[in-house]
């Protein structure tokens, strides 16, 4: 596979026990970058999930999402950590394994109705893309459906965004 085999594996990162799947040995390779970005773009050219803009998740969901953005002719909207943004926000907070986060949006980022593109590096928990898919919810828009490079089905988060009604689609799964 030559998405997943550019894709490092580094053990217990952040903390003992987790396999950080790190995708800067994917993205510093341009046959690496490219190939994720044309994968997608063929995908929304070719498929027909109609949406008008996309949505990304600092940080990394900027680069995929940003590119993506550009190839496919749509805008770009990010959700940004708490403080960033300069404008009036709305918030959401989600739980962490320990504790909670929060990530933002600006309140009028997208018209009512505007169906988004959610867009990640990595799908986990689900906690951080159901975050934003609320986000997008709140100021007005419609999430068409979620991206991701890397699915991580065995953590638990693609079976629970499915069962909220939300189609996603990744480039590769890790176990
Ligand atoms: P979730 O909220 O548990 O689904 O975690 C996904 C979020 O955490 C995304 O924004 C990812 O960028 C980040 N993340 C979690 N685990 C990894 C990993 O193994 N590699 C890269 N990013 C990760």
């Amino acid at each position: 596979m030559p998405i997943k085999s550019r894709i490092r594996s580094i053990p217990d990162y952040p903390k003992k026990g987790i396999m950080f799947r790190d995708i800067t040995t994917l993205i510093k390779d341009p046959v690496g970058f490219r190939l994720v970005i044309d994968s997608l773009t063929q995908r929304y050219l070719e498929n027909g999930v109609d949406f008008d803009m996309i949505v990304g998740i600092e940080a990394r969901g900027f680069i995929i999402g940003g590119a993506l953005s550009y190839t496919l002719g749509k805008g770009f909207v990010p959700v940004r950590k708490p403080g960033k943004l300069p404008a009036d926000v709305v918030s959401q907070e989600y739980e962490l394994e320990y504790g909670s986060d929060k990530i933002e949006i600006h309140m009028d980022a997208l018209e009512k109705g505007t169906r988004v593109l959610l867009v990640d590096d990595l799908l986990a928990t689900g906690g951080t893309a159901l975050a934003a898919a609320a986000l997008v919810e709140k100021v007005g828009g419609v999430v068409a459906e979620m991206a991701f490079i890397v699915n991580l089905p065995d953590v638990g988060g693609e079976q629970k965004i499915r069962d909220k009604g939300y189609s996603i689609y990744s480039l590769t799964d890790f176990e």
